[in-house]
């Protein structure tokens, strides 16, 4: 077999170029964007701004060993998820992503073929969504893998979609399906036989391969259908905690609407774990948790299925915050909402997020 070409044979500089040509490759920027004045190869990217529009900045940092395992995530899967998670946090605030910055932090052993499939993951993610990747910066990382992307986009002001605005008597919605993604993880650890079946497949895909939520977002902001919205990365009970921490509201919902898809409630079935546990308490799913009055639950179901084809799911509804955050079983009874999700240094890190 023919070695493996390492990142340390090229140096920072040869890596920086290969990685500019991959990223020029198949792009025309198109002409609301304006234009970019300077981008890899100076100190630093050049963009004309957009008059009328603010600007919306996201971050996110993925580690090895932290965020993901090497042995499960493949390299291509690791940069389309670092491009996902950031582009979800930019559908979350309704806005348009325009351009990132990407940081590789790479042990020098690094096969450069590794460092090809994440850019071109997180490339052909941007390409759907018209992100340009400007810039970034390539260090060497003493041990493990460490992977950073900055995206910014636009929004017009009054599109711009918060956490902070539920109010009492909204409808709570979800997008798509909760908990695939958490099981998805726990199927790639155990390493077993169920890694061959379709819907096993399907559990991994959500994990590894993310899809954020942006025509959805940019359509409930540009109809203003939305009081309060996140989007859902630490787990369903934690985004409701969220929304009325910003809100000062408290949350009701039903434990048989929350939406599962068959694949998770095969594998609930043989883990023995409640389908709506995965959605409650997994996270990862980057599905959207809004909030919209009463009299627009309706219009929103339609419209977004009708203009993005995803399905939208009304699981409860904002009380006062008084009444806290409750989950009504599927013999009806009403129970307090366990608090849990992920929250970083809370946890032994290991192979959580
Ligand atoms: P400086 O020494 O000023 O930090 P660098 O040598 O790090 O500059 O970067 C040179 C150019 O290459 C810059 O335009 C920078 O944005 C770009 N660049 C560096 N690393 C990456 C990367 N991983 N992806 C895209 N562009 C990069
Ligand atoms: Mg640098």
């Amino acid at each position: 077999m023919k070695k493996k070409k390492l990142i340390r044979e090229i140096g920072e500089f040869g890596l920086i170029e290969r990685i500019k040509k991959q990223l020029a490759k198949g792009y025309k920027l198109p002409k609301s964007y304006r234009s970019i004045v300077v981008g890899i190869g100076d100190d630093a990217a050049v963009v004309e701004t957009e008059p009328d529009k603010l600007l919306v900045a996201t971050t996110d940092i993925l580690i090895e060993d932290i965020h993901f395992d090497l042995k499960t995530s493949p390299p291509y899967d690791l940069g389309w998820k670092l491009m996902a998670v950031n582009l979800s946090d930019i559908a979350a605030m309704g806005a348009v992503p325009r351009y990132g910055l990407i940081v590789l932090g790479l042990p020098v052993d690094t096969p450069v073929e590794t460092v090809d499939k994440l850019i071109q993951g997180a490339l052909d993610l941007a390409k759907k969504f018209k992100v340009f990747l400007i810039g970034g910066d390539t260090v060497t990382s003493p041990d493990k893998l460490v992977v950073n992307l900055v995206v910014w986009g636009v929004v017009p002001k009054e599109r711009v979609l918060k956490r902070s605005g539920a109010r009492v008597g909204d409808k709570i919605m979800v997008t798509g399906t909760l908990g695939d993604s958490a099981a998805g993880l726990e199927i790639l650890q155990s390493a077993g036989r169920l890694t061959k079946t379709d819907w096993a497949k399907e559990l991994i895909k959500r994990h590894l391969r993310p899809y954020p939520r942006l025509k959805e977002a940019q359509l409930l902001g540009s109809r203003r259908l939305v009081h309060g919205l996140i989007d859902c990365s630490d787990g369903l009970a934690l985004s409701l905690k969220f929304i009325g921490q910003g809100s000062k509201v408290g949350a009701k919902i039903w434990a048989d609407k929350i939406p599962v898809s068959g694949a998770l409630k095969r594998y609930s079935a043989i883990s023995r774990k409640a389908a709506c546990s995965y959605a409650l308490y997994g996270g990862e799913d980057y599905e959207l948790i809004f909030t919209v009055p009463r009299d627009k639950e309706k219009e929103t179901i339609k419209s977004i299925k009708k203009i993005s084809g995803t399905e939208v799911t009304s699981i409860g509804e904002i009380v006062p915050l008084k009444s806290g955050f409750t989950l009504v079983d599927d013999k009806g009874k009403v129970n307090k909402l366990k608090a849990g999700g992920y929250e970083h240094f809370s946890v032994s890190p290991k192979n959580k997020r």
